[in-house]
């Protein structure tokens, strides 16, 4: 009490009531006793800046008694940087009054006792005694707020799993160091790290086992890195380094190989040791692009590029990738639209027996021709389909298309298994065994007419999934045969298991067996693999009558290829099967 007695005798006409902005008048002792109640400090001061009041708070927000406030100026209470600054603020506060919430201005400081600065908020409200305009600061202490969003700061700023900057914190580091570069700091680089197969290590071996790999891979990086260089998790299994100078474009490529290195030693997690590898995409600034959006677009290009290049290796981006990735992107648009249209049609390339020379069957060849880009070949689109996720789309076209030729072929007595290419990430569709019986029974086709060519990469990865469906086909009734034979790397134990009746062997064996004696070897192995193995053997791309002699010599079962004819449009097929007929009846065939 004593400490208010003392305070009271500061104030000028202490007895006067006090007028509240819109409010009745209060006596001056119930404003005290009602300030004194609030959580917040407050301070009534007047047009001069002198305190004329501080409440209890005030004392642990700013060490000093309200009665040592009281009478003093309020320039005491601010960092003394701020005294002239808020001098002048008060003088246009006090010639046009306003209220002011709390949240209004950023960064508030009061000036502790000790010498610290507080951070505050401060609202500001008007009163009136008599004829004296006062001001009523309500001041907030925002130390907690201030952590919680620091703290908030970091958690945006930094990965959880492996304390490296996050995607927010990477991109405004790459923008502020792209911003230097502006003003003649020295080039940049920036590498962009994806993780082989990471997917795998998850689906085979669980989420823990993932999240370790990912702080794994993340110490790795950091040992491979200088003081000065930034590294960040983006997300999911990639990871991006800023380095900040990269004069030199040999250090960047050097610290790329290194982190390829680093990242393709074995790990042993509890009871398996796993490879993870991965393909990183370079670019250099300012060369690459003049702002981080554009960077990290061709860092992105040139990851991919790495991981086209076989995985486990780097990539420097080059202006022809953005190029690339703009023809993608125009073919990716008018795919969709002529899976949509009208645009897209099977032609059909006959198989034919190598003994007799009858046809066996046919394979169905996608055709497409665009109004704007022209005929398209498979070779191109087919890629662009599987990167984008097409595929899944084209292919269901191409099943369809294929059981209504089937059924249309049928009804005509003509009796012919039709082989249809199947994409990789086709087979990884749910329920695609399913589907497909359904879409053979809509057309009333008999599973023994369709045959499904599966590349023999597709069906050497994921061996476990891809046995499991290949089998379910099998047991549909439907043929399976492995496409592009030899250009993969089939195991052996693995190849018996599959429920494969043919391996077409790949054209690029057939180019050289009659003046290659390395080619020859080798379709000759495939011809004696396929028998042991009990699988029919088919080439692919025979184009000249010596290479068939060659073929038929060495006991290669089914031809294919522009030697007999090349793709047709279905309306053709009757008449070209007729002409393959004659030429086998009159004695053009010579086994
Ligand atoms: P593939 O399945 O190995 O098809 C054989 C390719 O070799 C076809 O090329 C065919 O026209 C070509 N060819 C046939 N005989 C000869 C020959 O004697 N000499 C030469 N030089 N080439 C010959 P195409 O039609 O350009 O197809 C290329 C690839 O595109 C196919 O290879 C296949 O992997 C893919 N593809 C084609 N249609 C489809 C489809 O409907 N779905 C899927 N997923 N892929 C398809
Ligand atoms: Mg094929
Ligand atoms: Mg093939």
């Amino acid at each position: 009490m004593a400490t208010r007695q003392a305070q009271r005798r500061h104030m000028p006409r202490a007895r006067a009531p006090l007028e509240l902005a819109g409010c009745e008048r209060i006596a001056w002792p119930q404003v005290e006793a009602l300030l004194d109640l609030l959580p917040d400090g407050a301070l009534v001061v007047d047009a001069e800046g002198q305190v004329q009041f501080a409440n209890a708070a005030m004392q642990a927000l700013c060490g000093h008694s309200p009665a040592a406030l009281a009478g003093g100026p309020l320039t005491q209470l601010l960092p003394p940087e701020f005294r002239e600054h808020h001098h002048q603020h008060m003088q246009r506060f006090l010639a046009q009054p306003q209220r002011r919430a709390m949240g209004q201005v950023p960064a508030l400081h009061l000036w502790h006792r000790d010498g610290l600065r507080i951070p505050v908020d401060i609202s500001l409200g008007l009163l009136r005694r008599g004829a004296q305009a006062l001001t009523l600061a309500v001041i907030r202490d925002t130390r907690d707020l201030e952590a919680i969003h620091e703290r908030l700061r970091q958690l945006a700023m930094h990965d959880s799993l492996t304390g490296l900057f996050s995607r927010a914190m990477f991109g405004e580091l790459l923008s502020q160091a792209v911003g230097q570069l502006q003003r003649g700091g020295p080039s940049l680089a920036v590498l962009l790290v994806d993780l082989d197969d990471f997917k795998a290590v998850n689906d085979g071996h669980g989420h823990h086992v993932g999240d370790a790999l990912l702080q794994e891979v993340a110490r790795r990086m950091r040992q491979v890195l200088r003081h000065g260089d930034a590294l960040a998790r983006l997300g999911g299994d990639e990871f991006a380094v800023l380095l900040r100078d990269a004069s030199e474009a040999g250090q960047a490529l050097w610290v790329a190989q290194k982190l390829v290195e680093t990242l393709s030693q074995p790990w042993q997690a509890s009871h398996h040791e796993i490879f993870p590898g991965a393909s990183v995409g370079i670019v250099f600034a300012p060369q690459d692009g003049a702002d981080a959006d554009t960077l990290m677009r061709h860092a992105d290009l040139a990851m991919y590029r790495a991981k086209e290049a076989g995985r486990n290796t780097y990539a420097v981006f080059d202006q022809r990738m953005a190029r690339q990735m703009e023809e993608r992107t125009l073919l990716h648009g008018r795919l969709k639209r002529a899976i949509e249209g009208d645009a897209l049609r099977l032609h059909y390339q006959p198989q034919l027996c190598a003994r007799r020379g009858t046809v066996v069957g046919v394979e169905a060849l996608l055709r497409w021709h665009d109004p704007v880009l022209g005929e398209v070949s498979p070779a191109r689109f087919i890629a662009v389909a599987e990167q984008s996720g097409l595929i899944q789309r084209l292919g269901d076209w191409v099943t369809e298309a294929a059981c209504r030729q089937i059924a249309q072929w049928q009804t005509q007595g003509l009796r012919l298994r039709v082989a249809i290419n199947i994409s990789a990430q086709q087979l990884r569709q749910p329920h695609f065994a399913a589907r497909l019986q359904q879409t053979l029974a809509r057309w009333q086709v008999a599973p023994e007419r369709l045959e499904l060519e599966i590349t023999e990469t597709a069906a050497m990865t994921h061996r476990e999934q891809a046995e499991e469906l290949l089998q379910q086909l099998a047991d549909l009734g439907v043929a399976l045969a492995l496409d592009d034979f030899g250009t993969g790397y089939s195991s052996l134990g693995h190849l018996r298991q599959l429920p494969i009746s043919r391996l077409k062997m790949d054209r690029s064996f057939i180019q050289g067996i009659t003046h290659e004696a390395a080619d020859a070897m080798l379709a000759r192995a495939v011809i004696g693999l396929a028998r042991t193995l009990g699988k029919t053997v088919v080439a692919e791309g025979v184009e000249q009558e010596a290479q068939r002699e060659f073929l038929c010599r060495e006991g290669c079962d089914e031809l294919q290829g522009w030697l007999f004819s090349q793709a047709v449009p279905a309306e053709e097929l009757p008449a070209l099967l007729q002409r393959l007929g004659a030429l086998q009846q009159h004695g053009g065939w010579r086994a």
